[in-house]
């Protein structure tokens, strides 16, 4: 008997280490963890490695980092790689119990090689059970025939293995996918032929792409760590994954962890597929970055843009990049946003001074010669305006509007945002001023006024 078990709600969180931890591991993690922490009972992580082709301490690692970057924890853990003997034990009891027995046949992987599976005497009978979600579930288990339990008396297959760990863990609550709802009957025969007590089952649903297809294990694009190297917040992972096919009593979309437990009730969770909605996630990420202060956003922020710059190959300004912080909260949803951004060049012309095309400059149908008039005037008003004035877009607006109005904004206005960004398209020329500086705008203006004297 295990030394840990006790009276009070048990529950077992037992990925397969075969891959990088998805989104619908860290779905299992959450509501085990919800359901366990809200009736202040244990978790056990289970390391479900008994696939030796197909796990890795590699997917392990990074299953046990994802669930605890979203926050989680748990009390006891095991690896079933290391329990075989408990699960040789079993077997052997089945075989003396006549429930189960050895049977020669022919290899299905080698022609003509002989192996010794375990098949467990099947009772041909009714399996009834009381799902927590699904109420009663019944299955005629008569088709199932002698199933297969191991595949030699030292190597358990995983209807064994999961029905001795959780007696011998004593598992009070198995809450899982629905996927394994048809392991369920194969499960309790193996539980009765024991004499094991039963657990109880609740069988949530799978969540869907936003397509409505199942999401799969393989697509990378589901693993927690891509969304994690995305800039997605484990705050908002979290809240996003914790409510997918749950509705909180209180109606709130926004929980903390706490909220979610002290909310959490099993019967609550929806009976159809959840749809995992990117919009969804991505507003979430966004409503946990506007709860950072400036220093914080900063610190978020600014990282993937200097990555992106440099390796756009253009130089970093710290002093630059501190500016456009207030914008960048005001635009983003996630990290990913900036990079990608950054990486099409839509940020260069603040940290490094652009090549104006000629053709460009000048207002659409605008005269080169009125052009020149129009940016020597804007310039020199500009010139007169005090240091402390430049960080500030409309007191740098203030300095040009009153010419610009009397002399047409256009004609004013587009070549002194195209002088300053190089760009067709691009925020107003006074928001850009303000993030270069006066030194920078005016070099930038003195530039475009070059170009057009050559002509
Ligand atoms: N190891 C199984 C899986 O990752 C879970 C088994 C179970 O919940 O019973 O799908």
């Amino acid at each position: 008997m295990n030394p840990n078990k006790q009276n009070g709600v048990r529950v077992r969180f037992p990925p397969s280490p075969t891959g990088y931890c998805h989104v619908g591991t860290a779905r299992m993690a959450v509501l085990n963890y919800l359901f366990a922490r809200k009736n202040d009972g244990h978790i056990i992580f289970r390391s479900e490695d008994t696939d030796k082709e197909r796990s890795t301490k590699e997917y392990e690692e990074d299953i046990m980092e994802s669930v605890k970057w979203l926050g989680l924890d748990w009390d006891e853990f095991y690896r079933q790689s290391e329990r075989t003997s408990v699960y040789v034990h079993a077997l052997q009891t089945l075989i003396d119990k006549d429930a189960a027995y050895v049977s020669e046949e022919e290899s299905k992987k080698e022609a003509g090689q002989i192996v010794k599976v375990v098949r467990l005497k099947n009772p041909n009978k009714v399996v009834k059970f009381q799902d927590a979600i699904r109420g009663e579930i019944s299955f005629d288990t008569t088709e199932l025939k002698d199933f297969v339990v191991a595949r030699a008396i030292d190597d358990p297959l995983y209807h064994l293995s999961v029905v001795v760990d959780d007696a011998d863990m004593g598992i009070t609550h198995v809450i899982r996918g629905e996927e394994h709802i048809s392991n369920t009957p194969r499960q309790i025969l193996i539980q009765e032929a024991l004499g094991y007590a039963r657990p109880i089952y609740a069988h949530y649903p799978l969540f869907l792409g936003a397509d409505k297809s199942k999401l799969s294990k393989r697509k990378g694009d589901v693993a927690v760590r891509d969304y994690r190297e995305d800039g997605f917040l484990p705050e908002a992972m979290l809240n996003f994954v914790g409510i997918l096919g749950w509705t909180p009593p209180s109606g709130k979309e926004i929980l903390s962890l706490g909220e979610m437990v002290q909310e959490f009730d099993i019967k609550d969770l929806h009976k159809s597929g959840a749809v995992f909605d990117m919009d969804k996630l991505r507003w979430y990420n966004r409503q946990y970055l506007l709860k950072k202060d400036d220093v914080e956003f900063a610190a978020y922020a600014l990282p993937p843009l200097e990555n992106a710059l440099k390796e756009r190959g253009v130089s970093w300004d710290e002093n630059t990049a501190k500016k456009l912080v207030q914008d960048l909260k005001e635009r983003i949803s996630v990290a990913a946003d900036i990079s990608e951004s950054a990486m099409a060049g839509e940020f260069d012309f603040f940290f490094a001074d652009p090549m104006p095309d000629l053709s460009h400059i000048p207002q659409k149908g605008g005269s080169v010669s009125d052009t020149i008039a129009h940016l020597e005037s804007a310039k020199n008003l500009l010139y007169k305006l005090e240091n402390e004035a430049w960080s500030d877009a409309e007191r740098i607006k203030g300095a040009v509007w009153e010419y610009a109005t009397s002399a047409g904004r256009g004609a004013v206005l587009w070549p002194l945002r195209y002088a300053l960004t190089g760009k067709d398209k691009s925020p107003d020329p006074f928001e850009v001023a303000s993030v270069l500086g006066k030194t920078a705008a005016l070099r930038r203006i003195d530039n475009a006024l070059k170009i057009l004297q050559t002509v």
